[in-house]
């Protein structure tokens, strides 16, 4: 959680700004505000670090990623290639707006692959929401050239990846729209908030309309706005705009050291036989908000995680076991199970999601073991940390009676 280990003055400077005016909301009352507009300052930030022509600043990256859906044009009935790796919210997104998903395979970059979407392509497939996970990026080369010859529409899940690119573009922009969190564990946090990229002007507008029940913003008279279409709300407040106008600011500083200490781990830890690591389609352009180590195989991934547990080490996620991240425990979506019913329910699945054969991404996962990086590491913590997760491989992978 690298933004909350810097939480600090600039922060509650921001904070304060508001708390003095007592102006928590984002739009109008501009003679109350004294000239503090800090969703707006926001979204200015997250257009400066990702060169987005369009950012919208929201309550959360997982009411980001809906409304990046359907102001791409993604609705009740069309089939959406997810990933069966990502956290939970790609998937209610894509059910709560009424769209199918459609489980494809990932591969070693952690995220879907361009091989996977092809094979679950059929002429009913509407668009891709492609997830960048634990701050890597997806084979974006491949992955448009699939989205080109079959005329997708491409949404992309960057709630882990802000601050990431490929050849220079910064993740969340290569599609229609993108989507960032900023919650409590991501590289920057707003205590809770999300933030849409677009370079797509119409996709912006809709956006910023479907966010707060179709006001267009028009004008100084709230209540007299025009509404052209029906939204929701899914705004984020001045308070927590100030503290994401903060933490963004750093992390251009936040991203240099995870990457020298990430570096660091890596280095140490080629040594050790039985360590490899996901595959990074642009290594320069990693956010390295996660050390993502490859066990073998699953078998000595759990044996590894069994070492760790062993020795109280800490700091590491094993998805294939999460109930948040990976699709073998998502046993709600395989049963329905919802308080109300949903669009799914009525028209029906695209797959038989209890007996899906995703083998390459069980492998992937199964042995997978990611390390949140610090940016706040000292030397010597990194080499301790190397150190135990050296010996716990090694323990785990030597033979049994050997
Ligand atoms: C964190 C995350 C989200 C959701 O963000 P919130 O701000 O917690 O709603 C969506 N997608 C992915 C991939 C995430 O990691």
């Amino acid at each position: 959680m690298p933004g909350t280990e810097l939480f600090g003055t600039e922060e509650r400077k921001e904070i304060n700004d508001v708390l003095e005016t007592g102006m928590l909301f984002r739009y109008n009352h501009d003679a109350q505000r004294n000239n503090h507009w800090k969703a707006k300052d926001f979204e200015a930030e997250v257009k400066k670090i990702t060169g987005a022509k369009f950012a919208h600043a929201m309550s959360s990256g997982s009411t980001a990623v809906a409304t990046a859906l359907a102001a791409s044009g993604i609705g009740t009935g069309d089939e959406v290639i997810v990933p069966p790796f990502t956290f939970m919210a790609t998937i209610e997104a894509v059910l709560f707006i009424g769209a199918l998903p459609v489980f494809a395979e990932i591969d070693e970059t952690l995220c879907l692959s361009a091989e996977g979407i092809k094979k679950v392509l059929t002429p009913k497939t509407k668009g891709i929401c492609l997830v960048h996970m634990c701050g890597g990026m997806a084979d974006m080369d491949a992955i448009m050239k699939v989205v080109n010859e079959h005329q997708l529409i491409l949404v992309e899940d960057a709630g882990q990846s802000f601050a990431s690119s490929y050849k220079g573009t910064y993740t969340g922009l290569f599609g229609k729209a993108g989507s960032y969190s900023f919650d409590f564990f991501k590289i920057a946090t707003a205590g809770e908030g999300g933030v849409l990229v677009t370079n797509d002007e119409i996709t912006y507008k809709k956006a910023d309309v479907y966010s707060d029940h179709g006001h267009d913003h028009q004008g100084n008279n709230r209540g007299m706005e025009q509404h052209p279409y029906l939204g929701f709300n899914y705004r984020i407040s001045e308070l927590h705009a100030a503290v994401g106008v903060a933490q963004t600011r750093k992390v251009p500083g936040i991203k240099e050291k995870n990457r020298k200490n990430k570096n660091l781990l890596v280095n140490e830890l080629s040594k050790t036989p039985g360590i490899s690591f996901a595959r990074l389609a642009d290594p320069e352009g990693d956010s390295a908000t996660f050390l993502n180590i490859f066990l073998p195989d699953t078998e000595a991934a759990k044996r590894t995680v069994a070492e760790f547990n062993a020795i109280g080490l800490g700091g590491f996620n094993y998805w294939f076991t999460n109930m948040y991240h990976f699709i073998n425990q998502w046993d709600h979506i395989k049963e329905m199970r919802t308080i109300s019913k949903l669009p799914i329910e009525v028209l029906g699945a695209p797959q038989d999601y209890k007996n899906l054969h995703l083998p390459k991404s069980q492998e992937v996962v199964g042995r997978l073991i990611s390390f949140g990086v610090r940016c706040t590491w000292t030397e010597q913590e990194m080499k301790d940390l190397a150190t135990k997760i050296s010996a716990c491989v090694t323990k785990a992978l030597k033979p049994v009676n050997a």
